[in-house]
């Protein structure tokens, strides 16, 4: 039998304390949506469930209590850190739910210079850990443009990826080993070792997992040599983006890492970067590393650059001005609440993935059917490549639109239907869903979408590694202890 909101609220108080079980209606509100609402917020409309309860475990073994009673008792569970999420992956839709909020566990743990980890609690901020090691000398490589907000469990959680990735890529390359707890109570670690061979790499079932397989309590990243003194920046305007996607292609196929190499269209570049931009396209790198590296990295940029003719180089410092300022912190986000509300202008973003012979046309296709198809005002529709892999790079969609409509209709007027188009163009040319955010609310569509049959193969892990399963067994050892 389903137990009552009450049931569930004085089960939770009798395995946390009242004073970690929140119930006020307000914070009920807050933690029933999260920016995919954001205008809805802002109005003050909260259209899902309410949840029972906000708990707030303090270590994993707490986290254990509180999942295994939820599993035995049918509760839903949303798992949340710094609250920054944009897709819905926060979103209370089923009657009840618990909201398990681990931003309490915010102990950095251990800084490991020797072996080059850091290993850190679920709730830690990534730029507190950042501040504390570039104090040192050390950096984790992570620049999610939410650096001040988001925090380590949901940074894995989304599978997120910051500004540098280009050199130090998303962070399921920073990951080294996990704690994680799983419905029914059992905590599991994967330890941190340098690489491992046994068989698929699980730790795959908790990055980008987005809180529905497992709770995510401690984390252990590889951290690096931070040098900012030798750090290049290099600024191009061009004239389309088609000649700025072949420069990003010829430098990472070259075999160069800067750490940022982005391009952004004309609207893009206008939006960013007005002050210089001209209405041209803007190409951005950063080169950096040891000193060698990144003097290499930054010759090979320019000369690349200077192959296709029609770039001009912008001044350095305008390229370093940006950089000093790439992230949003909670005074930006009360900025931007009071600038929707007085604007009725929202802004979104949908990101994808594309191979190098595709991504053009994701591109374009996709504005062009925007433009026709939405009646929206735009104050901004374009978009940039922000990732670039040897394969390929992303194409990050930025719309801001005027909200004409009451405001508590406006995501499914206008956001939904963008969202829609920019990826049913993407997957026509073979590319891919990369919100370097998570895929939130669109979890099990995307799955299925991306993974098509081979998902099978995710439903006969299980069975392949079981000793009386058909599956060459090989001779099989018992462990020692
Ligand atoms: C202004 C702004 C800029 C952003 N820029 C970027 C960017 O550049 N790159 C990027 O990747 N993202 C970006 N994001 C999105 C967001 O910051 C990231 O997805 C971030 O990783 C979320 O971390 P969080 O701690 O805030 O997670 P939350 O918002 O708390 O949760 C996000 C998701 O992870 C799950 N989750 C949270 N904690 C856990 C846990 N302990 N165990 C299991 N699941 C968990 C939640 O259920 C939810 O589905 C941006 C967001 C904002 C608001």
């Amino acid at each position: 039998m389903r137990l009552t909101r009450e049931q569930i609220v004085s089960a939770y108080v009798e395995i946390l304390g009242s004073e970690r079980v929140i119930t006020d209606e307000q914070t009920l509100k807050d933690n029933s949506a999260d920016r995919y609402y954001k205008v809805e917020n802002i109005f003050g409309i909260y259209a899902l469930p309410l949840p029972a309860a906000v708990v707030k475990p303090g270590t994993p073994q707490e986290v254990a209590r509180v999942l295994k009673f939820a599993n035995e008792n049918g509760i839903n569970v949303v798992p949340k850190t710094g609250g920054s999420a944009t897709e819905g992956g926060l979103e209370t839709v089923v009657e009840d739910s618990i909201v398990v909020d681990g931003s309490g566990m915010n102990q950095i743990l251990n800084i490991d210079i020797a072996n080059m980890l850091a290993t850190v609690q679920c709730g830690v901020c990534l730029e507190d850990l950042e501040n504390e090691l570039r104090e040192i000398g050390y950096t984790t490589g992570h620049s999610p443009q939410s650096k001040p907000l988001a925090q380590y469990g949901g940074l894995v959680a989304t599978r997120s990826i910051g500004q540098f990735s280009t050199l130090y890529g998303g962070i399921e390359d920073m990951l080294v080993g996990v704690e994680t707890v799983f419905p029914n109570g059992e905590i599991c670690r994967i330890k941190n070792v340098p690489r491992r061979a046994a068989g698929p790499d699980i730790r795959h079932l908790v990055i980008g997992n987005e809180g529905a397989l497992n709770f995510i309590t401690e984390v252990t990243v590889k951290i690096f040599r931070y040098y900012p003194e030798n750090n290049k920046f290099y600024g191009y305007l061009l004239n389309d983006m088609k000649t700025g996607l072949e420069i990003l292609r010829e430098v990472i196929t070259q075999g160069y890492r800067p750490s940022v190499a982005r391009l952004y269209d004309k609207e893009d570049g206008l939006y960013h970067f007005r002050h210089f931009s001209d209405g041209r396209c803007v190409l951005i790198f950063v080169a950096e590393g040891p000193k060698p590296i990144a003097d290499a990295t930054g010759a090979a940029i320019e000369e690349i650059v200077s192959t296709f003719g029609s770039a001009d180089r912008v001044e350095d410092k305008l390229i370093e001005d940006w950089f000093d300022n790439l992230n949003w912190d909670v005074s930006k986000i009360e900025e931007e609440r009071v600038e929707i509300r007085e604007t009725l202008i929202n802004g979104f973003t949908t990101e994808i993935s594309g191979n190098w012979s595709v991504i053009h046309d994701i591109y374009t296709n996709a504005l062009a059917r925007i433009r026709n198809e939405i009646s929206a005002e735009f104050s901004l529709l374009g978009g940039h490549s922000s990732h670039s892999y040897l394969n390929g790079t992303n194409m990050y969609f930025v719309y801001y639109y005027k909200i004409d409509v009451d405001p508590t209709e406006e995501r499914s007027t206008y956001h939904d239907p963008i969202q829609n188009i920019i990826v049913e163009e993407t997957l026509k040319l073979g590319g891919s869903m990369c919100h370097h955010h998570g895929v939130g609310k669109h979890r099990t569509h995307f799955l299925a979408e991306e993974y098509g049959s081979s998902l099978y193969m995710l439903e006969t892990l299980k069975a392949a590694f079981d000793p009386n399963g058909i599956m060459n067994r090989g001779t099989i050892f018992p462990l020692k202890k």
